[in-house]
């Protein structure tokens, strides 16, 4: 069977202005250079995609450091994108043209969060000499917050993919596959339709099964009765979607009407409480308020929501203890869930862009689906 790969333009994205928005952040961070080494950092600010490399910025320009397998692909992709990076090609001795490229910086960065406990020490130890070793934080997941036209749009393409790939198999359902056998399914028709991947691991999750948020697809056999929870997403030129739905086989019983009904309910609160200038704790408390008034506050056992981007899991958290505060262009979920054992669960979520005066959901299969 061959559908046709979904095929809609998508606009540039803008990678040449984010190594000058990250110089903007140096004073700040209190570094003269950062070094990059987290890999998705590397690839939003250079449009390198490789598997190795680590990027030194300075407030003069860039280098980037990887090993021979990669320095062609560099070399392409850094042209592509319009980024003034050097691209330097050192199987090695690596720490050597990373001091190099650091020039005679006072304070170098690392990006704390993202270093192993032996490579921070290298560092610290012998790499950059006399120079002062500086732990930043989120300095470029700052920047990756807002998503520019370009990135908006492969966020939709993945998007759009999921819903086509999910309206696809979902007759499959009343056949009785198992888990593994529709999640499979899902992924084939998601990569077929165009994804280069699937997000992440895909959740199938029937039965007493949704009632764990993060099961994997097991060999139970999906019938009559069942509430299936789907969560997956495609991918997209490295950006990600992020959708669950929670459809059920056959008639609901009276319980499961319930549970969809509050979920659906906490679901549309949360997405009427996102917009530009809201704390993200907000848009969890807008989510929580409905399931807890159902009584079912403790049954709701995770956050609300999350960026999505080049990481599936990203910047602004969406949660109780969360100190975002929503901007234009940013991209989130909202994702409520209820789930008790040993009857099922139900969670519900979009993928969500940000804008002034609300949001606009990316994923856009209905949501009260019975089969
Ligand atoms: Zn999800
Ligand atoms: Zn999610």
């Amino acid at each position: 069977m061959t559908a046709p790969v979904v095929d809609q333009p998508l606009r540039p994205m803008e990678v040449s202005p984010r190594l000058g928005r990250l110089h903007d952040a140096f004073e700040f961070a209190g570094v003269d250079v950062l070094v990059v080494t987290h890999l998705t950092n590397l690839r939003y600010l250079s449009g390198f995609t490789g598997s190795a490399g680590i990027l030194v910025v300075r407030s003069d320009g860039a280098t980037l450091v990887t090993d021979g397998r990669y320095g062609d692909q560099a070399e392409v992709q850094i042209e592509a994108a319009g980024t003034d990076v050097e691209v330097v090609v050192e199987n090695t001795d690596q720490a050597t043209r990373v001091r190099e490229a650091a020039g005679d910086a006072g304070r170098i960065g690392l990006e704390a969060e993202h270093l192993s406990w032996s490579a921070a020490t290298r560092y610290i130890e012998g790499v950059f000499g006399e120079a002062q070793v500086v732990p930043t934080s989120g300095l470029v997941e700052a920047l990756r917050l807002t998503k520019d036209p370009g990135e908006l749009d492969r966020i939709q393409l993945a998007a759009r993919i999921a819903d086509l790939a999910l309206a696809e198999v979902r007759p499959m359902l009343a056949d009785g596959p198992t888990e593994r056998e529709f999640g499979l399914e899902l992924d084939t028709t998601m990569r077929r339709l165009g994804a280069a991947d699937v997000s992440f691991e895909t959740i199938v999750a029937s039965g007493p099964n949704a009632a764990l948020p993060h099961h994997r697809p097991s060999d139970r056999r999906i019938r009559e009765g069942d509430l299936v929870v789907l969560d997956f997403g495609a991918l997209v030129d490295g950006y990600h979607s992020d959708m669950t739905r929670t459809i059920a086989v056959g008639e609901p019983s009276e319980l499961q009407q319930r549970m969809l009904d509050v979920v659906l309910e906490s679901q549309a609160a949360g997405v009427a409480a996102v917009r530009a200038g809201v704390p993200a704790s907000e848009v969890d408390a807008a989510c929580r308020t409905v399931i807890a008034d159902a009584g079912w506050a403790d049954a709701f056992t995770h956050g609300t929501g999350h960026g999505v981007g080049l990481d599936i899991h990203e910047a602004p958290r969406v949660g109780k203890t969360s100190d975002a505060t929503l901007g234009t262009g940013q991209v989130v979920t909202v994702e409520p869930g209820v789930y008790l054992h040993p009857d099922g669960g139900v969670r519900i979520e979009d993928t969500l862009v940000v804008e002034d005066e609300g949001a606009t959901a990316l994923t856009e299969t209905p949501k009260t689906t019975v089969i």
